[in-house]
């Protein structure tokens, strides 16, 4: 069991690169975070930003030949990049498991719904056909399918879009892991399923203590179910904090950006959002000093072109921080009209 003082999973200067044909990719550079039991850490970011690199790391699910990491992953104490391939099998369905976007990729159009989720139990638990069945009715059940003794036989393309999405969650959780690892789960459902699926999580997550990693793009999603925030920009956490301090006094240009390119709950319908300009940079060849600083509208207010030139450093204390070279009170002035017009 994990003492209260200790995370159940710890990131310590996690560092991701691999190789293609057109050069070195510099994936992740540089994560640390921690996460308790219970608790949802959303990892926010665009495409590209790391996030997902990330967390396929965490699992193991890399290409070792092409990968090189640095850097330490602790999961209940235990150091996963030191594991051996069979030693991560174990892990992965017993102690942690991942939701995957796409349902449809991740399920087997071959096997029946209950075969699928029921041969996660049988393998790592030992179960028998028998008591795998039943897991997999009750667990179809858990999810919200209806008849799910008889739902239980159907093929993956019988099902719903959002059924499919709930058949792949009672799969990640059949064995009751320790750790899910959601990447955008919901970004291609309805936004009536989008909020079932979200309860639902957040259910499971009450009666089993999960910890909980949410990648999204979407901050309204972030505002629902994370209670700490980070947030990525080409393979760096730019800020984090709890969700309340990332959300309501964003401290980096590009927390302040996604904010400000999303309608604001409770604002006017038409209010004007402002999509931040340009797009997110190569990690093939990343920019210089800021990765952030080619889109940032405040770059040329820090002196002698610093930005372009020197690595901010992530200052974290207490959990919340920033990586910018802004200094503190320029930014809260910047920021100012911000916070005038309210985020919530
Ligand atoms: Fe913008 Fe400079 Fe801060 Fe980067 S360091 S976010 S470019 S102000």
């Amino acid at each position: 069991m994990t003492s209260t003082d200790q995370p159940f999973l710890s990131v310590r200067d996690l560092q991701v690169r691999f190789s293609t044909e057109d050069g070195i990719v510099k994936a992740v550079d540089g994560l640390t975070f921690d996460l308790a039991k219970g608790k949802t850490l959303g990892i926010v970011g665009e495409s590209g930003s790391g996030k997902s690199v990330t967390n396929l790391t965490i699992l193991g699910l890399h290409d070792p030949h092409r990968t090189t990491i640095d850097g330490e992953i602790l999961l209940d104490g235990k150091e996963l990049l030191s594991a051996s391939e069979k030693e991560l099998e174990r892990l992965r369905g017993r102690k942690m498991a991942m939701i995957f976007q796409d349902a449809l990729a991740a399920l087997s159009p071959y096997h029946t719904v209950g075969t699928q989720i029921g041969e996660t139990y049988r393998k790592h638990t030992g179960a028998s056909k028998k008591e795998a069945r039943t897991r997999a009715i009750e667990m179809l059940r858990r999810v919200g399918i209806p008849q799910p003794d008889m739902r239980v036989d159907d093929y993956p393309h019988q099902f719903s879009g959002g059924m499919r999405q709930r058949a792949m969650i009672a799969m990640a959780l059949v064995c009751d892991p320790e750790l899910l690892i959601a990447d955008e789960p919901t970004t291609a459902l309805d936004v009536t399923v989008q909020a079932q699926i979200m309860d639902l999580l957040k259910d499971l997550q009450q009666e089993f203590g999960t910890a909980i990693i949410f990648i999204t793009h979407d901050l309204g999603v972030i505002a629902d179910i994370a209670d700490d925030v980070l947030v990525m920009y080409g393979g760096r956490c730019v800020e984090r904090g709890t969700k309340n301090e990332v959300l309501r006094t964003p401290q980096h240009p590009y927390t302040l950006g996604l904010l400000s390119s999303m309608p604001s709950l409770g604002g006017p319908v038409d209010a004007p959002l402002t999509p931040i300009p340009g797009s997110p940079p190569s990690l093939l060849n990343p920019p210089s000093g800021c990765r952030f600083h080619p889109r940032c509208a405040f770059a040329e207010q820090v002196p002698d072109a610093v930005c372009s030139t020197k690595r901010p450093m992530l200052n974290v204390a207490e959990g919340r921080g920033s990586a910018c070279h802004l200094p503190t009170e320029q930014r809260k002035e910047f920021f100012a009209d911000f916070a005038e017009s309210g985020t919530d």
